[in-house]
């Protein structure tokens, strides 16, 4: 079996599930498990509705509710005319259930409100997709990915439950068929949604591919496969024909957005290639991420990261920062769910580079004032060279002012501010 990964830009439209139609007639006659995202930036939608639904904000709720209602069903009008009925039916009742939750006070943690609310953009997607290509004669069955994938109740960033899930694949799928699902979301053991972390649904693409022992996973993208830098960002990009797992980890550590960085691991363990292709030329092959050389061709490789926070704390009684300053300070990043990208300590001050998360951050920041000073600088740009030379280097120096920098082996890094 093959798993084929579409993520949200490559649904966003009606043009674009055509698109994943005509893909998938170039693979007649194979057994294709296809993984779905929510279509678009649905994502970021039900993510603001979430935070108009917990701030009580109805007016807000509704026009974004309307808004995403409006966006789906624009789209099964596109790709079905008049023959959209019993889809209709279905997307429509999907709003009525997310009204429903809408509606009601909040029962749940944030977190755990959050996944409830999100999972929402995955089904509809693939209710979407699956439909379609069933009227185009690419006969295929709809999975629930809430009864595939299990895992814990870590809201928001929910670890598989490895044994469970494979006993649920084995039990829904088999050689012979055809199938899409959810990309992003499971459920834990009582069946409440749970999605698996921002960009998600690479990693179950992978989680599928491990337990089915699947031939390949393929990842189909709006760019040409991996390349050493993202093109919006960097000038004279080149693909990369062929990755190894290793490199592709570190490279996802760092923040290439091309590749959620779980994702490697499970293909790795089996050994199953990783292909990162372009939905808009199935003719080119691509990256090839598997067992082999690092890089070919070998190249610097640049990631940036966006919206990036340096928190400065230092001890009010001069105290040295020491280990268990820093437990505490972990344990409390780890608490609020922000992830450290970069972090530096002097005797009595650390400084951590971390997401600018609008809804972690602050409470963090007031647990930290409790018992540091603390202070924060926004609005930054983390940058990572991989196997940087000079030139690489010159250039990345000239993008800002330096706050912070770092440098390994194979690994240069810097915070700036533009
Ligand atoms: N729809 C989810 C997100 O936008 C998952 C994914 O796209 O992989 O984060
Ligand atoms: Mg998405």
């Amino acid at each position: 079996m093959r798993i084929f990964k579409f993520g949200g830009a490559s649904v966003k439209d009606a043009e674009g599930v055509r698109r994943v139609s005509s893909i998938i007639s170039h693979f007649s006659g194979e057994d294709i498990l296809i993984v779905v995202s929510a279509m678009g930036k649905t994502t970021n939608g039900l993510e603001a509705l979430v935070k108009s639904y917990l701030d009580n904000k109805p007016e807000a709720c509704l026009k974004q509710f309307n808004a995403l209602e409006a966006q789906h069903l624009q789209i099964i009008d596109e790709l079905f005319g008049s023959s959209s009925l019993p889809l209709k039916d279905e997307v429509l009742e999907l709003f009525r259930q997310l009204d429903t939750i809408l509606k009601a006070p909040a029962k749940h943690g944030f977190n755990q409100v959050y996944d409830q609310i999100v999972s929402f953009g995955e089904i509809l997607s693939t209710k979407i997709v699956s439909a379609y290509l069933n009227s185009q004669g690419f006969g295929n069955q709809w999975l629930d990915a809430r009864r595939l994938i299990r895992t814990d109740q870590n809201f928001r960033a929910a670890r598989i439950d490895w044994n469970y899930t494979r006993r649920l694949v084995n039990e829904n799928v088999s050689a012979g068929q055809s199938y899409v699902t959810q990309g992003f979301i499971g459920s834990d053991d009582n069946y409440n949604p749970t999605t698996l972390g921002r960009e998600g649904s690479d990693y179950t693409g992978s989680v599928l591919a491990y337990v089915l022992q699947a031939k390949e996973l393929t990842i189909w993208k709006d760019v040409p496969g991996v390349l050493n830098g993202d093109p919006k960002v960097f000038a004279n990009t080149e693909l990369l024909k062929q990755i190894s797992f290793r490199e592709a980890i570190e490279l996802a550590f760092y923040g290439a957005s091309v590749i959620h960085p779980k994702t490697i691991q499970p293909l790795q363990e089996r050994g199953i290639p990783l292909r990162v292709r372009s939905f808009n030329d199935v003719e080119q092959e691509g990256t090839v991420i598997s067992e082999g050389v690092s890089l070919n061709p070998f190249l610097a490789c640049f990631i940036r990261k966006d919206s990036q926070q340096l928190i400065t704390l230092s001890t009010r009684d001069l105290a040295f920062i020491a280990e268990d300053h820093l437990s505490m300070i972990y344990k409390l990043f780890h608490r609020f769910g922000l992830r450290v990208n970069l972090s530096q300590h002097s005797a009595t001050s650390s400084s951590f580079c971390v997401n600018d998360d609008p809804i972690a951050s602050p409470p963090l920041l007031e647990e930290l004032k409790q018992n540091f000073d603390v202070t924060v600088v926004g609005d930054l740009e983390l940058y990572t060279v991989r196997h940087y030379n000079d030139s690489a280097l010159t250039e990345i120096q000239s993008r800002g002012r330096k706050l912070l920098e770092q440098v390994s082996a194979d690994t240069y890094q810097i915070v700036i501010r533009k």
